[in-house]
C-alpha cells in the first residue's frame, strides 16, 4: 500500500530541513568516529573544506566539459596529481568517476571492446580474477556480458594464486585483475609476476587499487615496506584508485587511470545519429555534478602529501593496536597479514559468534561490518580504520575484549536453536515469495522494514550457498524499497 502522494501543500524550508534531520535519527551515527566502515573522514576542517567546494560545483553539469571548461581543467588535474602517486608518467591519462564500481566496469568494457577491434576471434572475452577480487568484477561481467573466471587464492596468505591465473589464460581472455590490496584481508596480490603473464600474453592488467591507491603511495613514503603495484610496472594497463575512500573525498568520486590515451580510446561512447544534442562519454554517467570532482580537488590542495603522510601513520598505528589486542583474545584471530589499515578476523570459539559480537558492539556505539563464511575463511568481522577513527581504536579493542568475555560466560549461544537450517535450504528449493513471508515471520523488523537485529539474518544466510543468499536478498531488498508506509 502507498500513502505517499505528491505533495499539494507546501512546506517551508525550515521545517523540511528540521525533518530531514529528523530522519537521519536511526542512521549509524557516523559523526563520533566510532563507525569502521561506509564513511571514511580525516581532520574536520578537510571535511569543511569538501562540504564548500562540493557545493560550490553542485549544479554545474560534467556532461559537457566543453562548455564547464572549469570542469574540464579539474579533471584533468585531479587525474595527474593521482597519476603522479601511482608513478603514471607523461603518457598517463584517466577519468574521475562514480565510485570504484564504475571504475572496474569502464576497466572490464575497455578490454573488451579493445579485444573486439584487435581480436574478432574472441566471441566470448573472459576475464581472470582471483576470488578476493571485489565483487563488482562480477558486476561488470554481468553488465557487460563478459565472462569472469574466478581462481582460488594461497589459503594461509590470501594471496592471488598465479600460476592458477595463467592456467586458466585461453584465445578469448582479454584481462588480468588484481588487488591493491583486496577489501576483505588486505593483502597485495602479486602484481608484478600477474602483470608479467599478462604483457607475454598480450593481455590488459588492470590493477584493483580503490583502497590502496590513495594510501600505499603515502605508506611508503613513510618507510613502510611495500610491493609494487603501479605504473611502475610494465604490464600494468590500468589502475582504479577511489578518492572517497582513503583520499577522503566526499562520495561520488573514484578514478581510472590508464597507462596512455590509446588504451583509453576504448572506454568512450558516443552517438551522434539521434535527433538531439551530441554525446560524447567518456564514463558511464552522462549528466553528472561537478562537486565530487572540486571536492578531490581542493582537498588534494588543502592536506598535500604532509597530511595523506600523518593520516596513514595514525591508521597504520591504529591498525598495529588491532593486530596486538587480537593476540590477547584468543577466541578471536587476524585473517591474513593486512598490509593497510583495513583487516578482518573470525572467531574460532562456538561460544563467541561474530554477527552477535557485531550486534553488541553496536549497542555499545561502534559499527563494525559483519561478513559472511567464504571460500577462504569463516564468517568474520571487518574493519576499515580510517583517520578519524583512529584516535578510538584502543576503546574499540578494549570493549571487544570485555564483549568476547561477556558471550563467553553466556550458556545458551545456541543460534541454531532459533531456526532450523535443514528448513530454511528447503524452503529455498522450492522458493517463492511466501518463502520470504515465512522467514520475515522470524525476523523483528523496525517500522521501516529493516530487521531490527542482524544476527539471526546473518546466521541463516551463513548456512546457506551463496546463489541461495542472492535469490533471498534480492526478494528481502525488493521489498525493503518498496514504499509500505
Ligand atoms: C570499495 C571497493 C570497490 C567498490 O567501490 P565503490 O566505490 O563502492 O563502487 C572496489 N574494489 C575495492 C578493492 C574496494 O575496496
Amino acid at each position: 500500500m502507498n500513502n505517499w502522494k505528491f505533495p499539494t501543500n507546501t512546506e517551508s524550508k525550515e521545517d523540511i530541513y528540521k525533518a530531514l534531520k529528523e530522519l537521519k535519527k536511526d542512521d549509524l551515527p557516523w559523526k563520533t568516529g566510532k563507525v569502521m566502515a561506509y564513511v571514511y573522514q580525516t581532520i574536520p576542517a578537510a571535511q569543511e573544506l569538501a562540504h564548500e567546494a562540493y557545493t560550490l560545483y553542485l549544479t554545474e553539469n560534467g556532461l559537457d566539459p566543453s562548455q564547464f571548461p572549469s570542469l574540464l581543467q579539474l579533471e584533468r588535474q585531479v587525474i595527474a596529481m593521482v597519476a603522479d602517486l601511482l608513478n603514471g608518467g607523461s603518457a598517463a591519462v584517466g577519468n574521475c568517476i562514480s565510485g570504484g564500481t564504475e571504475s572496474v566496469m569502464l576497466a572490464v568494457k575497455t578490454a573488451r571492446d579493445r579485444a573486439r577491434q584487435l581480436y574478432p576471434k574472441i566471441t566470448e572475452p573472459e576475464i581472470i580474477i582471483p576470488e578476493t577480487a571485489h565483487p563488482c568484477f562480477y558486476k561488470a561481467g554481468h553488465y557487460l556480458n563478459v565472462k569472469v573466471k574466478t581462481t582460488p587464492v594461497n589459503k594461509t596468505t590470501f594471496k592471488a594464486d598465479v600460476k592458477a591465473m595463467e592456467a586458466d589464460i585461453t584465445d578469448q581472455t582479454i584481462l588480468l585483475a588484481c588487488s591493491a590490496p583486496s577489501y576483505t584481508n588486505a593483502v597485495i596480490d602479486d602484481i608484478e609476476a600477474i602483470a608479467a603473464i599478462a604483457k607475454t600474453n598480450n593481455l590488459l592488467c588492470h590493477v584493483d587499487a580503490c583502497v590502496g591507491g590513495m594510501f600505499i603511495p603515502f605508506a611508503k613514503m613513510l618507510g613502510y615496506s611495500m610491493p609494487l603495484f603501479d605504473f611502475s610496472i610494465a604490464g600494468v594497463t590500468s589502475i582504479s584508485c577511489d578518492l572517497h575512500k582513503y583520499g577522503y573525498v566526499p562520495k561520488g568520486c573514484s578514478t581510472i587511470i590508464y597507462r596512455n590515451k590509446a588504451l583509453r580510446q576504448y572506454q568512450f561512447f558516443s552517438c551522434s545519429a539521434w535527433p538531439g544534442y551530441t554525446i560524447l562519454n567518456p564514463t558511464v554517467l552522462s549528466s553528472k555534478t561537478g562537486g565530487p570532482m572540486a571536492a578531490a580537488w581542493s582537498l588534494f590542495k588543502f592536506l598535500g602529501v604532509e597530511t595523506y603522510k600523518q593520516a596513514v601513520k595514525d591508521c597504520m598505528d591504529a591498525r598495529d593496536v588491532v593486530i596486538a589486542a587480537l593476540t590477547e583474545i584468543p577466541e578471536l584471530y587476524l585473517l591474513g597479514q593486512p598490509e593497510i589499515s583495513m583487516l578482518s578476523f573470525a572467531s574460532n570459539s562456538a561460544s563467541v559468534n561474530v554477527f552477535e559480537l557485531a550486534e553488541r558492539m553496536k549497542a555499545k556505539g561502534w559499527y563494525i561490518q559483519t561478513q559472511l563464511k567464504s571460500t577462504i575463511s569463516d564468517a568474520g568481522i571487518h574493519l576499515s580504520i580510517s583517520h578519524f577513527n583512529a584516535p578510538h581504536i584502543p576503546a574499540l579493542m578494549e570493549d571487544l575484549k570485555v564483549t568476547v568475555e561477556a558471550l563467553k560466560k553466556e550458556t545458551d549461544r545456541s543460534v541454531q536453536a532459533t531456526f532450523n537450517p535443514a528448513m530454511i535450504e528447503d524452503m529455498l528449493t522450492n522458493f517463492t515469495p511466501e518463502v520470504l513471508d515465512n522467514l520475515e515471520q522470524i525476523l523483528s523488523k523496525n517500522e521501516q522494514g529493516i530487521p531490527d537485529n542482524f544476527v539471526l539474518v546473518n546466521n541463516i544466510l551463513n548456512t546457506l550457498e551463496p546463489a541461495q543468499r542472492d535469490m533471498l536478498l534480492t526478494a528481502f531488498v525488493n521489498k525493503m524499497f518498496s514504499v509500505e508506509q
